[in-house]
């Protein structure tokens, strides 16, 4: 993949950035900001972006829509997060976390068809807003020194290219090592899903990605919700 870098100070969300220019730029184009001042999680939820941190957008243009794709994301991250010697682990669906804070978020979008926007949010060495109080974390805090920005992007470039290669040939791959490297599989967790919480134990991340849950009831399928471990 050749990547193509827009560099900029500051932008309202990468991802929106990356959109509005998706339909005449190559794939590979990858939008990063110094800082963010509209950076968003799902549903519109804040991600906050302060110097410091990695706050970028991929665009890719995939055959066809595939909601498995942020796990593509997740998974370079994590590989980048290794290169550092971090060990991260994936939060289902989107969040990577080190320990039981967050460090990493990922957010994709896009226009089926046409393309899709990765955003990657990872908090290096920027400081740890202090509305997250206790759940949130940053590369620097977890080595306790600053690293070069530089070298993360790269190192998170190089595992995109990787994972995403293996994604295209052979997506089934993409699902065992998110299944490997998600913490929660076996674990009781409780989905929050439109509004319904739904408690049971995680059993398996299914080959379309969604999530299945053991619950008193029975099995049940999820294929977008907000998962939090019981125990947290
Ligand atoms: P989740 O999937 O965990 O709900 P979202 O993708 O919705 O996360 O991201 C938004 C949430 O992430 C916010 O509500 C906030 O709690 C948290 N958050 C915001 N900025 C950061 C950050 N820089 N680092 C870690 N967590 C953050």
């Amino acid at each position: 993949m050749e990547w193509k870098t827009i560099r900029l100070e500051e932008i309202g969300s990468t991802n929106d950035y990356a959109r509005d220019i998706a339909q005449k730029s190559p794939e590979g184009t990858v939008v990063i900001a110094k800082r963010q001042t509209a950076g968003r999680g799902r549903k519109g939820r804040k991600w906050t972006s302060p110097e410091g941190g990695l706050w970028m957008s991929v665009i890719l243009k995939p055959d066809k829509p595939d909601p498995r794709l942020v796990f593509v994301g997740a998974l370079a991250v994590l590989d980048a997060l290794a290169e550092f010697g971090i060990r991260g682990w994936i939060k289902w669906p989107n969040d990577i976390w080190v320990g039981e804070r967050k460090i990493a978020g990922i957010l994709t979008e896009g226009r089926a068809g046409e393309f899709v926007v990765m955003g990657i949010g990872l908090n290096v060495n920027n400081k740890i807003p202090e509305e997250l109080g206790e759940t949130a974390t940053s590369m620097a805090r977890v080595l306790g020194r600053e690293i070069s920005l530089e070298k993360v992007l790269s190192a998170l470039l190089k595992a995109l290219e990787g994972w995403y290669r293996i994604f295209k040939e052979e997506p089934l791959r993409v699902i065992e090592e998110t299944r490997r490297r998600t913490l929660i599989l076996g674990k009781a967790v409780k989905v929050i899903r439109d509004g319904e919480i739904i408690s049971g134990r995680a059993a398996d991340i299914l080959e379309d990605g969604s999530l299945l849950l053991e619950t008193p009831s029975g099995l049940k399928r999820i294929i977008h919700g907000d998962v939090s471990l019981r125990f947290f």
